[in-house]
């Protein structure tokens, strides 16, 4: 399986916010969509970095509520692992497995296209197993 099949099952919607927004309005972001992770871009299409709630909370503990003035930038990742749609998802899995991150853009010529989370790749490896366990039972049952 690819990274384009998960695209095509889940939709290509990329929420994004400026790399000058503040703390404050990536929370809202996350929880008006109810995501985990926000690619920061400040023209919409290139990936300028990425921000988990993660980073929130880790920067939360070492300045306090300081950080909700701060801009996005002053949390944000920079150095964003990227796939691409014809990625193979094992693959991604492993990257993800690896670098302990949870969310990673597909990107096409610079250009950002979609993201794909761990619990796309989770509901994708649920889907596969069931349809291997549907084909044996009815193997066995013939
Ligand atoms: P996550 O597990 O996605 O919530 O992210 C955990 C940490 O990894 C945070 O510091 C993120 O900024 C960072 N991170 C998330 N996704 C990526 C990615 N695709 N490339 C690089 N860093 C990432």
């Amino acid at each position: 399986m690819r990274i384009s099949d998960v695209v095509k099952r889940k939709g290509d919607t990329v929420i994004t916010v400026r790399s000058d927004a503040s703390v404050t309005a990536l929370l809202d972001l996350l929880s008006e969509h109810r995501i985990g992770a926000v690619v920061v871009s400040d023209d919409g299409r290139s990936v300028d970095g990425i921000v988990s709630e993660r980073d929130i909370v880790r920067h939360l503990q070492k300045v306090g509520a300081a950080v909700l003035d701060q801009p996005v930038s002053s949390i944000m990742t920079s150095e964003v692992q990227t796939c691409r749609p014809e990625d193979e998802l094992a693959e991604l899995e492993h990257t993800m497995t690896e670098n302990r991150f949870r969310h990673v853009p597909v990107v096409v010529d610079g250009q950002l296209r979609a993201i794909v989370s761990i619990g796309d790749v989770v509901k994708h490896r649920m889907t596969d197993l069931q349809a291997e366990r549907d084909q044996l039972t009815a193997y066995i049952q013939q």
